[in-house]
């Protein structure tokens, strides 16, 4: 796509810190990072968003994410990472080019990202949402 960040980002014509590149996709540093060294992982095709791109190209971008969260673990001595894709803008997305961020937790970042829970207020509501999911599923 011709005014897309990431296809620009993708194709070297905006620069980035690069981490990793293959034919489908590219990783670089995060410009305002959660924590130091998040990083972002990029197919070089543009896709929206999570929901709209191929499945195929989904686990090869989990797989790379994998091998990145392994590396802030081993180089950058993470404890822990967070991989998150955030899908449309009331998801909290800002840029409109599918990416995953893979976030380290480091032990002295101060970082915390967990969230409240809030339980169900009866078990039918639960049961009522897996039988649609599921039936949307089949
Ligand atoms: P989103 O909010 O769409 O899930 O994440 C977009 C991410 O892209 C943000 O964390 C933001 O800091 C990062 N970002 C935005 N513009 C640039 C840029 O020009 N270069 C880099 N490296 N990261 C960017
Ligand atoms: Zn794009």
């Amino acid at each position: 796509m011709t005014d897309c960040l990431f296809c620009k980002i993708a194709a070297g014509e905006i620069p980035s810190t690069r981490v990793w590149e293959d034919d489908l996709c590219v990783a670089f540093l995060d410009i305002a990072p959660v924590v130091p060294g998040h990083a972002l992982v990029v197919p070089k095709a543009h896709h929206r968003a999570f929901t709209e791109a191929p499945d195929d190209l989904l686990a090869h971008l989990v797989s790379v994410a994998r091998r990145i969260a392994a590396a802030q673990k081993s180089v950058l001595g993470a404890s822990g990472v967070n991989l998150i894709s955030n899908d449309g803008e009331s998801a909290g997305q800002t840029v409109p080019h599918l990416h995953v961020h893979v976030i380290p937790q480091c032990p002295d970042d101060r970082h915390v990202w967990n969230w409240e829970g809030r339980p169900y207020p009866d078990s039918s509501v639960p049961a009522g949402l897996a039988a649609r999911l599921s039936a949307a599923l089949r």
